[in-house]
């Protein structure tokens, strides 16, 4: 080549160049330029983050539509890792999540930000404070979110503030035409002992009812192995430092559960935070008596429960039917405890539930109450992890005494009723339902194993473009409800991700 050709390459390279310049300062050209040089800052800061030593000893990986996540260390860095490695997922979360708060209860998000940063985040533990802070900084290292502690403490307590604060607060303040708020009613779970299993230890199984617009979204494994306290292994939303729907296990052999108490009433604003108290017990029990003590120390009455608890130490299990100004505790070491929403001791029913209606055994909480009694009593002296995962995926309507999936079956499918739930404002075809299954025994406890299953936990799914063609009354939900796709059982155990 001579060196002529080679300077009339040159300037025609200079001139395509420009030619692209100019093109790009126009309209879309300048639009791409700017998408690159964005997604280039944002590449650098997230290599940056990576390279961030709090984030040493975590990792993440995916399976059977999980997302499983290793987090160690003290409170900032196990925060910074929750933050970081589930950025995208958070800011997801926060969106659905946070559009779910504001709608029912006709509230903006500044309410929840006023409630989560003058009325909760003082009863914060420094611990979980650190935690929460952690969140926000890996969050902001990994995507660049706006996001800030308030919004993230107020999203922790989106099982408690809207459903148990707001109506506590309408009713108080006298708010005219005040939303028709009714506290949820979240899950179908069982923990069974001594004669009633196979190998006479303990088994417990839940599966998570919400709508699934969040019940879709609710696919983390957690594995935590905190600084102070017992390591953890439980499932969860990204940004939460609680199970929340709750299902965990700890190294000192405590076996968690819950299903939520239906038509509970009552706030108690100086309390501490039911997600706190729910993280500090999975974190810092080591025996049924010390749980129930963590939960009842500052009971705010949020997100009431009937805690289902095991102790694979003693074989021992429990309920702690644990009302605002009422609460039980049953304890055996041969029997069954079921839960479906629905409270039984008198005092909480009478104190606590005063709208409840045990006896009508039309609605979710008591058809299914029914059916675990039938399916139980049926399995006795069986009952292993396998049995379990096949029970919460029952679809017998106790009721009209046949098969078939609604909102009265253990997994739940409302938005195919067109009755839909009304004790928790749940209107016909609702779409909500079972969104997630787990289920674990004292073997696997102590190996720190459980196996989870994501979607219904029959195994079906839900579609979300043909639900929403049939029912327009939930167009509000269209951007963030998704299809929630049924996933095979699949097994998660305590360590890093797997490669
Ligand atoms: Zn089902």
């Amino acid at each position: 080549m001579t060196d002529s050709i080679r300077r009339a390459i040159a300037v025609l390279i200079v001139l395509c160049g420009t030619a692209a310049l100019w093109w790009m300062g126009n309209g879309v050209g300048a639009a791409a330029a700017n998408d690159a040089m964005t997604a280039t800052m944002a590449k650098a800061r997230e290599n940056a983050a990576a390279n961030d030593p709090r984030l040493k000893g975590a990792s993440r990986s995916e399976k059977g539509g999980w997302i499983y996540v290793h987090l160690e260390g003290g409170p900032a860095e196990i925060g910074y890792q929750h933050g970081y490695l589930l950025g995208p997922e958070i800011e997801d979360a926060f969106a659905a999540v946070s559009a779910g708060m504001t709608h029912p209860t006709q509230r903006d998000w500044g309410f929840f930000r006023k409630a989560a940063h003058e009325m909760l985040w003082p009863k914060i533990d420094a611990e979980y404070q650190e935690e929460l802070k952690g969140i926000v900084a890996g969050l902001h290292a990994r995507t660049g979110s706006k996001l800030d502690v308030d919004d993230i403490v107020a999203f922790n307590a989106f099982e408690e503030l809207p459903d148990y604060y707001v109506p506590w607060y309408n009713k108080r303040q006298k708010v005219a035409q005040a939303p028709n708020l009714k506290s949820p009613g979240n899950c179908s779970a069982f923990v069974a002992t001594g004669s009633w299993t196979k190998d006479g230890q303990i088994v417990i199984a839940h599966n998570n009812w919400t709508n699934y617009v969040n019940g879709e979204r609710w696919r983390i494994v957690f594995d935590i192995a905190p600084k102070t306290g017992q390591r953890m292994l439980m499932d969860g939303m990204p940004g939460v430092i609680a199970s929340d729907d709750d299902f965990g296990i700890n190294d000192a052999g405590l076996m968690v559960t819950e299903t939520t108490i239906t038509q509970f009433e009552g706030w108690d604003p100086n309390g501490k935070a039911e997600f706190v108290r729910a993280r500090q017990a999975l974190q810092y029990a080591t025996t049924i008596d010390g749980y129930t003590k963590i939960m009842l120390d500052g009971n705010n009455g949020g997100y009431a429960n009937d805690w289902l608890l095991g102790d694979r130490k003693t074989g021992e299990i429990a309920q702690l039917e644990l009302g605002l100004k009422a609460y039980k505790l049953w304890r055996t070491k041969d029997g069954v405890f079921a839960g479906s929403n629905w409270a039984r001791d008198p005092k909480v029913l009478k104190e606590d539930t005063p709208q409840f209606d045990p006896k009508n055994m039309q609605t979710s909480p008591n058809a299914r109450r029914t059916r675990w009694d039938e399916l139980l009593k049926e399995h006795k002296g069986k009952i292993d992890v396998e049995l379990a995962q096949k029970m919460i995926g029952d679809h017998e309507d106790s009721f009209e005494k046949k098969e078939d999936p609604d909102e009265r079956t253990l997994c739940g499918h409302t938005d195919a009723s067109s009755r839909g739930v009304d004790v928790w404002a749940w209107g016909p075809y609702f779409p909500g339902g079972a969104v997630q299954g787990k289920a674990t025994d004292s073997a696997m406890t102590k190996d720190m194993r459980l196996t989870a299953r994501m979607g219904h936990p029959c195994g079906g799914d839900f579609l979300a473009k043909p639900f929403l063609a049939a029912h327009p009354e939930y167009a509000w939900q269209e951007p963030y409800l998704r299809d929630m796709l049924g996933h095979p059982w699949t097994e998660f155990h305590s360590g890093p991700a797997e490669k």
